[in-house]
């Protein structure tokens, strides 16, 4: 399957890079400081959303583009190709937004589905807590119902952008008679409810990107509830499975930039008296994760062309998450390793660079963790793909 196929895909493809080179931002270009890379990145979401390229194929009855889905990934694996920003309101585009179009009455698309677009209100993710990651259905926060409210009490974890957040989609235990998948419900929580402690958490590359989130006695009005009580599981799964799935494209082609960038880089830097890249263990670990890149090219058209005929985004995504956790990984150890020490110079024009890869390398150890760890990617493979004996 290719993207960009038809004429008109084409013509958009064209619009896209029109744009882009108009804007001329990359990720690179943004302030470090995370409140003002906050700042830049909701307008440039709104800029790209104004342009027609957030929610491209969302129904425009809420602020889509009411466009087909093949379009909003061309656009995507466009802005990739450029080095462009990612959308900061990636939760609510990519994981929540999807399960609101999906499960939410109109009244909750009206309300919610527009700021998402523009990046006016940012969501997060509270599903994982600290004994609850891989073994989500063991989640202990409990919301218990109080008139026309729920009542929310708990702990969750590793919330991404949860101290920018203005809405969470909550996974909750309200029923604990059932077994313990039937007993989960969703709610929308409004981040500025009493009760609730945002404590933002600093990973490992130096940025606090996600954060603890305690909730005391916060009230819930019943009209947040998305889908049916009790639907919870159902809703997560298809929340997981679009995290999992529909990202692979636009991920494998930053991958591929960030490839080339490494090749030219090897190209012009000296080790021992040679070009870095006229070593041939560099060039066949660099040829390595070119491979492990295209592996991942492949699997995702596969996944996304059943996606795009209509079909639902299932258990196929764990292999793909699983490729590109793979991918990400061997790129960003070969580049380490094929730079070596050309990474310590202290040089002062090639710090930027040296800086990039290092923190390329540190981000891709989440990997294979977020989304789900690779072991419970196997687990899902193994079970509903292969159908292989439970062990
Ligand atoms: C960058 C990043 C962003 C994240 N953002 C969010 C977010 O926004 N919202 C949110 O809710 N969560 C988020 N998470 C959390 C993520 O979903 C969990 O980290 C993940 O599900 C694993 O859970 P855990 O960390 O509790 O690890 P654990 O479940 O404790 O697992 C630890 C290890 O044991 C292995 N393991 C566990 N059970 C089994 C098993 N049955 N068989 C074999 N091996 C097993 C795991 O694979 C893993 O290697 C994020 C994580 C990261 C890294």
């Amino acid at each position: 399957m290719q993207l960009a196929e038809t004429a008109s895909e084409r013509v958009l493809a064209d619009e896209v890079r029109a744009f882009l080179s108009r804007a001329r931002l990359r990720s690179e270009d943004l302030p470090r400081e995370l409140d003002d890379r906050m700042v830049a990145l909701r307008s440039w979401q709104a800029a790209c959303y104004e342009a027609g390229f957030v929610g491209r194929a969302w129904p425009s009855e809420f602020g889509g583009g009411g466009r087909p889905p093949a379009e909003q990934i061309i656009v995507d694996q466009e802005l990739a190709a450029a080095g462009a920003p990612e959308f900061v309101n990636v939760v609510g585009l990519d994981v929540l937004g999807p399960s609101l179009l999906r499960f939410g009455t109109d009244d909750q698309r009206r309300r919610y589905i527009p700021p998402i677009l523009r990046a006016e209100e940012i969501w997060c993710q509270g599903f994982s807590e600290p004994e609850a990651g891989s073994d989500l259905a063991s989640l202990r926060t409990l919301a218990v119902q109080d008139g026309d409210t729920y009542v929310i009490n708990g702990q969750k974890t590793w919330v991404s952008w949860g101290q920018y957040a203005t809405f969470c989609g909550l996974l909750a235990r309200t029923d604990d008679s059932v077994p313990r998948h039937r007993g989960i419900s969703m709610l929308l929580v409004d981040m500025s409810s009493p009760g609730v402690e945002v404590r933002p958490m600093t990973q490992i590359t130096g940025h606090a990107e996600f954060s603890e989130l305690f909730l005391d006695d916060v009230a819930v009005p019943r009209a947040n509830l998305l889908g049916q009580l009790g639907d919870g599981w159902k809703i997560a799964m298809h929340t997981l499975g679009h995290e999992r799935g529909t990202a692979a494209l636009p991920r494998q082609v930053k991958l591929r930039t960030w490839l080339d960038r490494a090749v030219s880089v090897a190209a012009h830097r000296e080790l021992d008296g040679r070009r870095v890249l006229e070593d041939p263990e560099a060039q066949t670990a660099l040829a390595r994760a070119l491979i492990g890149v295209e592996v991942l090219r492949h699997h995702a058209y596969r996944t996304v062309g059943e996606f795009l005929s209509g079909g639902a985004v299932g258990p196929e995504s764990s292999s793909v998450k699983l490729l590109m956790a793979e991918a990400e990984q061997r790129l960003a150890a070969t580049v380490l390793d094929v730079l070596g020490p050309t990474l310590l110079s202290g040089a002062p024009d090639e710090t930027a660079e040296n800086d990039f890869w290092y923190e390329t390398y540190l981000y891709s150890r989440a990997a294979s963790v977020y989304g789900g760890a690779r072991q419970i990617q196997r687990d899902i493979i193994a079970d509903r793909i292969l159908s292989l004996p439970k062990e």
